[in-house]
């Protein structure tokens, strides 16, 4: 293990080592791991885009399908500057294991632009979109690849990339997923990420002896995943006591009032300024003790340099890859248990696959429904997962990834692909 840390791993290098550990374990040939360890399509394309101001800038999208034996590719579409094709390859495997672990008949695809969406106008954002919907056209499909959002994108903007595709191919709204509910979304499908880390952080406090009520909150990222996360929490009496985004941090031991939090931020666009706590400095959010850390904003904010602050009891992984290989080797060391992405946020995914099948039979669901639904899929995974590390004498990520990458490889072996 040593000889993997000697140099930093790429994001996909990162996936591809855990996918490497449960493979191992599940002996799987190495004919077939190689095959697993690439993308089955990859597109880069040039995104043009007329500035409100006249000037021209040039961007890049992606989009990454990596594996569809169980299903049409399904994954995100982010925008941010650091988006690149190997970042866009680890999540887009990411999201082949995660589809699998919730059990949904999906496989894993991910998609971005590397521009900076808070630096745009609404005008330009819709223009960019349209743009990158068309260059991309060709590998989408209701049957083929579902988009959703991520960060930087949002439901308006999965109802532009609707629109867009809907002007070729005909009224479309199985498209993509995470659309405003006006246009075909579903109901609840906005805090669906948030309400899945909710329901998996009960379980987990249960397991790992962790009282939720009174449990010390602290959450890294303040978007949709870590905003609805932090409502949910403080709903059932937890406290959320530090936050931070990537403009600051907040402070507040007795408990932060999220709901105002929340109003703050809907006015300024971060946690930083919040009148009724204390400023943190971002970066020292991993070092506030805690009962639950819940890194919920970008992959490999932990790593070798920072784990070792780390003063939590549970870790709850909100965002996709949020810790290098190496730091989850020293947390296993340390006993810090970690619930890995591919099961703690598969809420977003399953409450999208709700979506995509109320929109191919047209008719909706009510929020009653969506909710229940997704507590029986996360509860359901979350027990598969635990025996299935507990069957291999193992910890949750592997657990986790042993059940998705025997789920996918016997879908494999069915379909006749391979032996
Ligand atoms: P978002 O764009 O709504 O929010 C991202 C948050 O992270 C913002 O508060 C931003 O300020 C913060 N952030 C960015 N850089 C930061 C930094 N350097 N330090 C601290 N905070 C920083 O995105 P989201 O949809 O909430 O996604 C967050 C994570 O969850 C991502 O890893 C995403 O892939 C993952 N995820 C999202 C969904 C979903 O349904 N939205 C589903 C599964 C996984």
């Amino acid at each position: 293990m040593a000889d993997t840390f000697r140099r930093k791993m790429t994001a996909f290098e990162e996936v591809n080592w855990q996918y490497g550990k449960a493979a191992g374990l599940l002996e799987i040939p190495e004919a077939h791991a190689s095959i697993m360890r690439n993308c089955y399509r990859e597109l880069k394309v040039q995104v043009v885009l007329h500035r409100d101001d006249g000037r021209i800038e040039e961007y890049f999208g992606f989009r990454v399908q990596h594996n569809g034996t169980r299903g049409p590719y399904k994954g995100g579409i982010r925008y941010h500057p650091s988006v690149d094709m190997d970042e866009v390859r680890a999540l887009a495997s990411l999201m082949t294991w995660k589809t699998a672990v919730v059990n949904i008949p999906y496989g894993g695809a991910k998609g971005g632009v590397n521009c900076d969406p808070k630096k745009m106008s609404e005008n330009e954002l819709q223009t960019l979109t349209r743009t990158f919907t068309r260059k991309i056209d060709m590998a989408l499909g209701v049957y083929r690849d579902i988009p959703a959002p991520d960060v930087g994108t949002n439901a308006k903007v999965m109802g532009w990339l609707m629109d867009e595709y809907g002007r070729k191919h005909g009224y479309s709204p199985a498209i993509v997923t995470g659309k405003p509910v006006a246009l075909g979304g579903s109901k609840g499908r906005e805090s669906a990420t948030g309400l899945g880390v909710f329901f998996i952080a009960q379980r987990a406090c249960r397991d790992f002896g962790v009282a939720l009520q009174g449990a010390r909150v602290v959450i890294q990222g303040f978007g949709n995943v870590g905003s609805w996360a932090a409502r949910y929490l403080h709903d059932a009496g937890a406290k959320v006591i530090a936050v931070a985004d990537a403009e600051g941090g907040v402070l507040e031991e007795r408990g932060l009032d999220v709901a105002a939090l929340e109003a703050h931020v809907r006015e300024k666009k971060t946690v930083a300024g919040f009148a009724k706590a204390s400023p943190l400095p971002k970066e020292r959010i991993f070092e506030t003790p805690c009962d639950i850390l819940i890194p919920a904003a970008l992959n490999g904010v932990i790593h070798e340099q920072n784990v070792g602050a780390i003063n939590a009891r549970l870790i709850i992984e909100g965002a996709n890859n949020p810790i290098n290989p190496h730091a989850d080797h020293i947390l296993a060391q340390r006993k810090i248990p970690v619930v890995p992405d591919i099961l703690a946020n598969a809420g977003g995914v399953t409450v999208s696959y709700f979506e995509w099948v109320q929109d191919l039979y047209s008719f909706f669901w009510d929020p009653d429904m969506v909710r229940t639904q997704l507590q029986r899929t996360i509860r359901h995974a979350y027990v598969d997962v635990e025996s299935s590390a507990r069957r291999h004498d193992t910890d949750l990520r592997t657990g986790a990834l042993i059940l998705a990458v025997g789920r996918v490889q016997e879908a494999t072996r069915i379909r006749g692909i391979f032996p």
